[in-house]
């Protein structure tokens, strides 16, 4: 069904989109309405109530045609809806849920900052309690859907002195005076991803926009982040499976030497190198999603997923483009695109040097962070 979803309504559009970095508003109603944002929300909330490996085979075949519009659907319910209902009271979720279910809210999820960015503990953005309301100054920076969000949900220090310790999670509404955005344009990739700056100044907000438990907000954001890399493993081995299919059928049409290139046996090569590592990611993205819905631990699973499958699909959108010749470079071909949208997720929720300390830690109980 998001297949057939996609082919309607994602794939006409998807060249539009990167071209004119256009934010895909209409698609994020139409997958409400599809049910395709309630996957994993209770039933009580508008939602399906199916499971994580729904959510990522859905993602997959969505990014398999747009890997911005399938890690969009996915950042919806990872980082809004899974946050709040973990964590919001039964008024923000009876607020916000049904409203993503619907595509009727927009979120973003902002923890990075000018100074902090691997080093989400050194965040300098404040809240200050005064009487009923919290007090925010900061600045946000490259935070997905920045400009077009209805809220951001944002960590913050409430306590300068506690460190990580002092970290607390709020919900910010869109119009909040002292709060405004601003956009990164022209991106090397995800063109059509909303991507941009947050500030926070003397910006009031009432103390029922907590989210979570005072000083706690750090382990509760990485928790989400994790969720997160999980989407980003099966956007990655959709492009992956996407980059084998136009350059199979590209080098089946394209004839050299008389025959076509897809008889040369160095480029069946780097076709098979691309099958071996689509199959590996496969088994690595939907392997965290059996262990999530069985609630297992899967941290050092989820960081192997999400480091592999982005350097799978950057290699394999590579060789799609150098099979395609001088073609691959024009977006008559949609080769360019997966090559330039790669590039992005080596570093979104957390680079390769970062997930190789995460796995790294996991194997050696010691931590490399300090
Ligand atoms: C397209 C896109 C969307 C994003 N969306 C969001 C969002 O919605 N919300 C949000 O909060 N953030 C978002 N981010 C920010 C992202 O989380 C950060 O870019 C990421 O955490 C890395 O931080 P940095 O870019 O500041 O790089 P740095 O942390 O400055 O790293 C620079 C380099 O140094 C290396 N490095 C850093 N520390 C170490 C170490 N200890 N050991 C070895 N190497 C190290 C890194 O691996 C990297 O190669 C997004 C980023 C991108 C590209």
């Amino acid at each position: 069904m998001s297949k057939e979803f996609a082919v309607r309504e994602i794939l006409p559009s998807v060249r539009e989109r990167d071209r004119e970095e256009k934010f895909p508003f209409d698609l994020i109603k139409k997958m409400g309405a599809q049910g395709l944002s309630g996957i994993l929300v209770p039933p009580e909330y508008g939602g399906l109530g199916s499971d994580w490996m729904t959510l990522g085979l859905v993602t997959e075949q969505l990014s398999y045609f747009d890997f911005s519009v399938g890690m969009t659907l996915f950042a919806q319910i990872a980082l809004a809806v899974i946050p709040i209902l973990k964590a919001g009271d039964d008024a923000l979720k009876k607020k916000y849920i049904p409203a993503i279910c619907k595509g009727d809210k927009i979120h973003s999820f902002a923890v990075a900052e000018p100074n902090a960015g691997s080093d989400a503990s050194a965040i300098e953005t404040t809240a200050i309690l005064d009487g009923a309301q919290w007090v925010l100054n900061g600045n946000k920076t490259w935070i997905t859907n920045a400009t077009v969000s209805d809220f951001a949900i944002i960590l913050v220090k409430t306590d300068k002195e506690k460190g990580a310790k002092g970290t607390t999670v709020f919900i910010v509404e869109k119009g909040t005076p002292g709060f405004s955005s601003a956009k990164i344009d022209h991106k090397l990739g995800v063109r059509s991803q909303d991507t941009g700056q947050l500030f926070f100044r003397d910006c009031r907000i009432p103390r029922e926009n907590q989210l979570g438990l005072l000083g706690k907000g750090l382990s509760f954001v990485l928790a989400c982040i994790e969720d997160a890399r999980y989407g980003v493993s099966c956007s990655a081995l959709g492009v992956i499976g996407a980059c084998i299919d136009a350059t199979v059928k590209y080098c089946q049409e394209r004839n050299q030497f008389g025959r076509p290139i897809g008889a040369f046996q160095l480029v069946q090569s780097r076709i098979a190198d691309m099958a071996v590592d689509c199959e590996a990611s496969r088994w690595l993205a939907y392997r965290v999603g059996y262990l999530k819905d069985k609630g297992l631990p899967c941290s050092r699973e989820t960081a192997i997923a999400k480091h592999h499958n982005v350097e799978a699909a950057a290699r394999a959108a590579r060789a799609a483009v150098e099979l395609h010749g001088a073609y691959g470079l024009t977006d008559d071909f949609p080769v360019e695109k997966f090559y330039r949208d790669m590039v992005g997720p080596l570093t979104m929720d957390g680079t390769a040097n970062v997930h190789k300390l995460l796995i790294g830690r996991s194997l050696l109980g010691i931590g490399a962070f300090g």
